[in-house]
């Protein structure tokens, strides 16, 4: 048994405290905030089975383009954005190159697939079902040439990660989600995903069930992570052992332990919408790069990336995929006076940094999950609890990769 500290608590530090303490360790989360108030709370609430690939950036010619130009709505970008990245975003576009993206893929959907697994016990221990559903969520294809190409994609993902889907015509999506008051080319219902309606409040319960066994919640500054001994120290606790789950900050802790971390940013927003009769599924516009999620506060309208410094008060983005949404459903009036923003912590080669810190013993590091670290918190969370505990882990998720 050793003392140890989870350095974060969203989803990725909760999950590693809950997977070292079912190990018989002694563990002490950190949090400057409320377990589950930052990027862990903002997501569209999709614990995604399906997303067996990690996102590509597009790199066909007319796509780039249209970034370029700022037109579209899947990536905007400013200069100080870019700039400020500019080295990540390239390796990033090195690996979308299909052999890469191939590479990280079937390392990806290794993990991907076995996320409602590992979320099921916890979501049951934690009382948490009132805030799940498993029925998936619904993918909408506006035109002929985008639900043909998507047939192709459903049949693939069978094929290769026996991935569960449905295709739906104009009027079996019509009889399946009569909230949809316009036509569309056709959709795919990607039945095996689950979907929270608080993800905030699932890290919470999350966070709670690991105090109800004997865990210790701080809430403190983990910025000033430090040795103590042969162990840690960070504000008023110690262990043997620190792991650090920052999420988009943790590439400034791991800095100041010798290991530079090239992390994409990728901003997005949302807000909640007042609405009387909400869909059932949540609903996934690809096509205007929004996912239209239903949750307690109302319907939740998430974006796609933005690389920028600082966020935006009136996110284009967001004015864009609620107008989209309008053209789908009746909606009223926002919930909140201003949009959530957060950032995805998104590595070049698109896999998560789970393990040993090189040359810092006890060190560990867990973050980098992308656009899926609500779905894959409790997948790599067991990875790195094996690590720690002596085993191999995952040489593809290693930080020593970083080094190479
Ligand atoms: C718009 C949007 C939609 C998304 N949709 C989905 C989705 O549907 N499904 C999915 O799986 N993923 C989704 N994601 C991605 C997912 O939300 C993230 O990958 C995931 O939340 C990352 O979790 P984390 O625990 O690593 O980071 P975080 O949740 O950000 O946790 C990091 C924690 O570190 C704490 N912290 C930072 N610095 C300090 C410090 N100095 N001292 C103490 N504490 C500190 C923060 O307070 C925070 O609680 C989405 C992301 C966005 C932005």
């Amino acid at each position: 048994m050793a003392e140890i500290l989870v350095l974060g608590a969203g989803m990725v530090g909760v999950s590693t405290a809950l997977a070292l303490q079912a190990r018989g360790h002694q563990v002490t989360v950190i949090d400057r905030n409320a377990p589950g108030r930052e990027t862990s709370y903002g997501n569209a609430g999709l614990i995604q089975t399906e997303a067996v690939e990690p996102y590509a950036m597009p790199l066909a010619p007319g796509a780039l383009m249209q970034i370029a130009l700022g037109r579209g709505y899947d990536v905007k970008w400013n200069v100080p954005g870019l700039l400020s990245q500019v080295n990540a975003v390239w390796s990033y576009a090195l690996h979308s190159l299909p052999a890469a993206h191939r590479r990280a893929s079937v390392v990806w959907g290794r993990l991907i697939r076995q996320s409602t697994q590992r979320h099921g016990p916890l979501i049951e221990a934690a009382g948490a079902d009132n805030i799940i559903r498993r029925d998936g969520y619904i993918e909408l294809h506006r035109t002929p040439a985008k639900f043909d190409k998507a047939q192709v994609v459903a049949q693939r993902f069978l094929d290769e990660f026996g991935v569960e889907a449905t295709l739906l015509d104009s009027m079996q999506l019509a009889a399946l989600e009569p909230t949809i008051r316009i036509p569309v080319a056709g959709a795919t219902h990607w039945s095996d995903s689950w979907n929270c309606s608080d993800p905030g409040g699932l890290v919470a319960a999350y966070a709670a069930l690991f105090e109800r066994r004997g865990g210790r919640v701080l809430n403190g500054d983990a910025g000033d992570l430090h040795r103590h001994g042969a162990g840690w120290r960070a504000d008023e606790a110690t262990g043997e052992h620190a792991v650090i789950a920052l999420g988009p900050w943790s590439p400034m802790m791991t800095a100041r332990f010798g290991l530079n971390v090239p992390m994409v940013y990728k901003r997005g927003y949302h807000r909640h919408y007042h609405m009387d009769r909400p869909p059932h599924f949540p609903i996934a516009d690809f096509g205007n790069s929004v996912v239209l999620s239903p949750m307690r506060r109302g319907l939740r309208i998430a974006t796609a990336a933005e690389l920028t410094r600082n966020p935006r008060l009136t996110p284009p983005q967001l004015r864009h995929g609620e107008k989209a949404a309008r053209e789908l459903f009746e909606i009223g009036a926002p919930v909140e006076a201003e949009p959530w923003t957060g950032r995805r912590p998104c590595m070049p080669d698109m896999l998560p940094v789970v393990g040993r810190v090189p040359d810092q013993p006890n060190l560990w590091a867990h973050f980098g999950h992308g656009h899926q670290g609500f779905t894959l918190g409790p997948v790599t969370a067991e990875i790195l609890a094996e690590e720690l505990e002596g085993g191999e882990g995952w040489a593809e998720l290693a930080p020593a990769r970083l080094r190479r």
